[in-house]
């Protein structure tokens, strides 16, 4: 028999078509039928040796799921088309699949065996479709916890590091109560990633579990003003940082105080509050402007896509990087990411919409030029980038490449800084495996390890959760013996 990886090619969500799309914020992608979803499943059997659920790195790398998803497990109950017990497989590692199978960039499948020779087996797609199929089964009900510990956990912040600590402890046994600044509980999930992407119900859905199944949440608390880390620690016998890594880089160049230049996470929390219907200040509108957004990452991505909907006049991207090839570099062998060049759903969009790709490479902005105190437009630099024998590489200008780009509206997505001097202020000091210089304090998730995925901060809520257990269990132990 011809093995189905033969003669079965890949297909991932489906789409809805850019046209319908761009006219209002629901996610562009769904899960796929159950016909297809088992082809694809297919597809992954006959493997020799996985390396998709390693979740190790290599370097700065992601190789194969960080929280080793029992992948080649959960594909082989699909193809046999038992859903629920792919279900359960798929809950076993990852407490929020909802979440990764719509925006998790997929490193399973850039370390995917199949990848080595042909296209990699569409993981992220059987994953959602798993979970959403679940949820539409009525199959994920609150697992309600019949012991409790008598311990008290805080965690701080309500991302995914947060949720999934919390999810971990309650089901412990231990009493969760998570503290968050904003009004919605989420993180990133809820303000900074868009609806298009991850529509809000759907992590409204996941809290609303969560709290049936005994967990509290404070929204509106804002620790290290409202309340300070140490007074929780007197209150809770356990308290964990999850307070993320948000604070973003600036530009740092002449006329960046310009009206009209504005923060990407501003922007994209501003878009996310109107359609909760907030009313949103005029700077954050991008109807009928010009649009320059500064930063080639996928905040960029999700900044394009947010002023295409909001019916910008043109929107440009800047990116300091070469465009990327078609296929995998001789320097980027399997398992590592192939990083080639990919057409995200921003990009489609500008591309059918706008009848052009945003994305501008090797450009350097070196002033934002201003007409009063707003913003008119940007003046650049092109850059060469030449990578020395030892692999470093170096960007020079382009001599006489000045140009100046026309803009009403800049949008700055040039990363985040590094969360240290922000845990710092809070009085606490990040160290190793999660603890830190505090007793029964502890930290995770992007506020330990910098801006990064939602699936590391899954891990990272996982593992701290393993922590303040066996730290609570310690603190029992203690107990008994001296009394
Ligand atoms: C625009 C954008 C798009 C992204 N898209 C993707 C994507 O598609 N896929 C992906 O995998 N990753 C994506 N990421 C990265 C991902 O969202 C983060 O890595 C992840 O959310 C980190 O989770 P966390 O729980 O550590 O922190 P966060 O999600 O940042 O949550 C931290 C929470 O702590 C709260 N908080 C902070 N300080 C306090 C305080 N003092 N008191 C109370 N509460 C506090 C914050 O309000 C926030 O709710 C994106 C990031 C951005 C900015
Ligand atoms: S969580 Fe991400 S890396 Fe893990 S299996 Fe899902 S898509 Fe792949």
């Amino acid at each position: 028999m011809r093995h189905k990886f033969l003669s079965i090619p890949r297909e991932t969500l489906p789409e809805r078509t850019v046209i319908e799309r761009i006219h209002d914020y629901k996610e562009y992608a769904s899960r796929m039928e159950d016909g297809p979803i088992v082809k694809q499943a297919e597809r992954c059997m006959d493997c020799g040796t996985p390396f998709c659920h390693v979740g190790d790195m290599i370097g700065q790398e992601t190789i194969g799921c960080p929280i080793h998803n029992l992948i080649p497990e959960w594909n082989k109950l699909v193809s046999e088309q038992d859903f629920r017990r792919a279900y359960e497989r798929l809950m076993e590692t990852n407490n929020f699949p909802e979440f990764t199978g719509r925006v998790c960039p997929a490193p399973c499948e850039g370390s995917c065996t199949l990848g080595i020779s042909e296209d990699p087996v569409a993981i992220k797609s059987i994953e959602r479709t798993i979970i959403d199929r679940a949820f539409e089964q009525g199959w994920v009900e609150p697992r309600h916890v019949r012991m409790r510990t008598g311990y008290h956990v805080a965690i701080i912040g309500s991302g995914p590091a947060g949720l999934a600590a919390a999810d971990q402890l309650n089901q412990a046994g231990h009493v969760v109560t998570v503290f968050e600044k904003a009004d919605e509980i989420g993180g990133l999930l809820f303000y900074g990633i868009p609806n298009m992407k991850l529509d809000k119900d759907v992590v409204r859905r996941r809290v609303q579990l969560l709290e049936a199944e005994g967990i509290r949440f404070k929204t509106g608390v804002n620790v290290g003003t409202d309340v300070t880390v140490e007074s929780l620690r007197d209150k809770y016998d356990a308290v964990i940082l999850a307070t993320g890594a948000q604070k973003q880089r600036t530009l740092g160049i002449e006329g960046d105080d310009a009206a009209g230049v504005e923060a990407a996470m501003d922007y994209l929390t501003a878009s996310t509050r109107e359609l909760g219907g907030t009313a949103v200040e005029a700077r954050f509108e991008a109807a009928g402007k010009e649009v320059i957004v500064i930063g080639g990452g996928d905040t960029g991505a999700d900044c394009v896509a947010t002023a295409i909907r909001q019916g910008a006049k043109s929107v440009t991207q800047f990116g300091k990087h070469p465009e990327k090839g078609l296929f995998r570099a001789p320097d980027r062998p399997w398992p590592l990411q192939p990083d080639t060049l990919s057409t995200d759903y921003a990009y489609a969009e500008a591309i059918e919409h706008l009848d052009i790709d945003p994305r501008t490479y090797l450009i350097r902005s070196n002033r934002i030029v201003k007409q009063g105190d707003r913003v008119v437009g940007i003046e650049t630099e092109r850059m060469e980038k030449v990578v020395k024998p030892d692999g470093q590489a170096t960007f020079f200008v382009v001599e006489g490449s000045k140009e100046t780009y026309a803009a009403d509206l800049v949008l700055v997505a040039i990363g985040f800084e590094r969360p240290e001097p922000e845990l710092r202020k809070l009085g606490v000091e990040s160290k190793r495996d999660y603890v830190t210089n505090l007793d029964g304090v502890f930290v995770a998730g992007d506020a330990r390890r910098g801006q990064s995925l939602i699936v590391w901060a899954i891990r990272e809520g996982r593992e701290v959760a393993e922590k303040v257990d066996a730290y609570l269990n310690a603190c029992q132990t203690e107990l008994k013996t001296s009394s």
